[in-house]
């Protein structure tokens, strides 16, 4: 099978414009950025606005290995095998950030037949929007920093200012800083306040009224000072004005998918944008999108934290799984492949008992690869049938549209009947009550072990912020914060480090011990495994 940079390449693309119309978006409603990728216009989302939602499909995962376990892969596939049962569908996915494209992981655009175009463009510098929240964010930083320098009218606190700088970059150089003025740090961008922002902002008057409500630190009295104290604000909606708009590209299969906002779910609220989430389900009878990392993470924070503000909630779950993560949870010396399976199947059985936490109906997709053995397969379905989860071997990896119709099949059944979400915490519960809730109840942890310092300011912002929903900063690799515990770790503390409020995002975010911020690169980056020859063609990973 051919790599996914040459699928890519080689495929055959179709106007922008063109895809625009099978979802009857019109020539004025769009902004092209060259023949392949289009801005949406929020005029569509007015004109539309009294419209019933199509169904909402959320694609989630059990825990994944680093190099993910195929969510991404699974969404753009079950966009394609919807349409080719006849289900007018369209995907809503996330930036990639150019953390892990030139880190770890590699690119964002699925994989095999199941993929996006154009990946060179949209893994890079795509519309620009990831850089022009870098820039927000860092005029932000600079305008406080200059108002240091005039005198600081605000009389801000040197040792309480809260906002740091920003890049979308694996740094980890830039971690700790020291500028003229101050102790600073650097997150990565897909962390910042400015992109949670961007992706639950309803629109340009939300906007304003979240950047305002920005906290950028403390007084000298220690009283809170918010970025509308700057007189930036106007500045800064000029700034993301284009960024808020949806992006609108093409799968191998020319169906659309709205790509927009790029948070990581691990140190973010790891979902993209509610207006384009909105402005789909205005334009699809099914909308599949995808939350970051396993389901302790990204689902979570899909039901407890976008829903809430998106106003519509999944009508199906989709818990992706490979053999490949499965195995790795069970794995220990000695162990055959099939038993590390028979083991670390506890990892998908949590996850979906989660699932069933939040009432939603789910199924599960076996993300095929190419080597998965057969009798490993045979008990993963087998064991299925026996405990009645709703279960399905999907080839969209492999096959493109028609390797996934039965995954759709079963979407499109489940999704008959809504079903009501119950959420983990009620916004009434305080703070700390709010973090015990999902510790226990989706991390399966013992209790909850707070830091000092952590103690103290959760007991802070709970005065004032106690019917903020949290967002919790974690691992993927693991349901506790030691990526070392995997499969399905039985008795621990989840150990809180330090916690802070995104006011303008509104939540607040709980940081678990070994948690950072602005990751590293790998001794071997994938950046290394990419080329590009003297013509200009790209090659290897991306
Ligand atoms: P996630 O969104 O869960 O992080 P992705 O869909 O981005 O995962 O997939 C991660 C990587 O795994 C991609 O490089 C993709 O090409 C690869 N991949 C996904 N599914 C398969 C598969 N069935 N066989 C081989 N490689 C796969
Ligand atoms: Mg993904």
């Amino acid at each position: 099978m051919k790599d996914d940079v040459t699928i890519s390449l080689e495929a055959e693309k179709r106007h922008i414009s063109e895809i625009a119309r099978k979802y009857d978006i019109f020539d004025q409603e769009l902004e092209p950025f060259g023949k392949w990728v289009a801005k949406i216009e929020s005029s569509v989302y007015d004109r539309l606005k009294d419209k019933p939602n199509g169904k909402l499909i959320l694609v989630t995962a059990i825990t994944p290995t680093p190099f993910g376990e195929g969510k991404t892969t699974m969404t753009v596939g079950l966009v394609d095998s919807l349409n080719s049962i006849g289900k007018k569908t369209m995907g809503a996915l996330r930036e990639p950030s150019l953390g892990p494209v030139l880190g770890m992981k590699g690119g964002a655009t699925g994989g095999g037949y199941a993929q996006v175009l154009p990946k060179e463009k949209i893994n890079l510098h795509f519309t620009g929007d990831i850089h022009a929240i870098t820039t927000t964010h860092n005029f932000l930083s600079a305008a406080i920093d200059n108002s240091l320098h005039f005198g600081n009218p605000l009389h801000l606190d040197l040792e309480k200012i809260t906002w740091p700088r920003t890049l979308d970059m694996n740094d980890r150089a830039i971690r700790e800083v020291q500028t003229e003025y101050r102790k600073d740090k650097f997150i990565i961008t897909a962390a910042s306040e400015i992109m949670a922002i961007l992706c639950l902002a309803k629109d340009i008057k939300d906007l304003r009224q979240r950047l305002g409500d920005i906290l950028i630190g403390y007084d000298v009295e220690g009283k809170e000072v918010h970025a509308r104290a700057l007189n930036i604000i106007d500045s800064m909606i000029i700034l993301l004005q284009d960024a808020l708009k949806p992006n609108l590209v093409q799968t191998l299969e020319h169906n659309g998918v709205l790509i927009h906002g790029g948070p990581f779910a691990n140190i973010a609220h790891g979902c993209n944008s509610i207006i384009a989430t909105q402005t789909a389900l205005k334009l699809a009878d099914y909308v599949v999108t995808e939350a970051g990392f396993g389901a302790d993470l990204g689902a979570e924070k899909f039901i407890d934290i976008k829903t809430r503000y998106l106003g519509e909630t999944p009508s199906v779950v989709v818990v992706v799984a490979t053999l490949r993560a499965l195995k790795y949870h069970g794995m220990a010396e000695g162990l055959s492949d099939l038993e590390a399976l028979k083991i670390g199947i506890a990892n998908l059985e949590k996850h979906t008992s989660n699932i069933r936490k939040f009432n939603l109906p789910y199924v599960i997709a076996i993300n095929k690869f190419a080597n998965d053995p057969d009798n490993e397969l045979e008990f993963l379905m087998d064991w299925a049938k026996d405990n009645n989860h709703p279960i399905s071997l999907a080839e969209v990896f492999l096959k493109g549209s028609v390797g996934g119709q039965d995954l759709a099949q079963k979407v499109v059944k489940l999704a008959e009947n809504k079903h009501e979400v119950k959420r983990i915490y009620e916004l009434s519960d305080d703070l700390f009550e709010k973090v015990e809730k999902i510790a226990q109840n989706i991390y399966g942890a013992n209790a909850v072990v707070y830091s000092p310092k952590a103690q103290r300011k959760l007991k802070a912002l709970n005065e004032q912020y106690h019917d903020y929903p949290v967002c919790v900063a974690k691992t993927p690799l693991s349901f506790s914060n030691d990526p070392k515990r995997r499969g399905m770790p039985h008795a621990f503390d989840l150990a809180i480090e330090d916690v802070r409020v995104s006011r303008g995002a509104r939540f607040v975010v709980v940081l678990t011990k070994g948690i950072i911020t602005m990751p590293g690169l790998p001794e071997v980056p994938n950046a290394t495994k990419m080329f590009i020859d003297d013509l200009g063609n790209i090659s290897g990973k991306l």
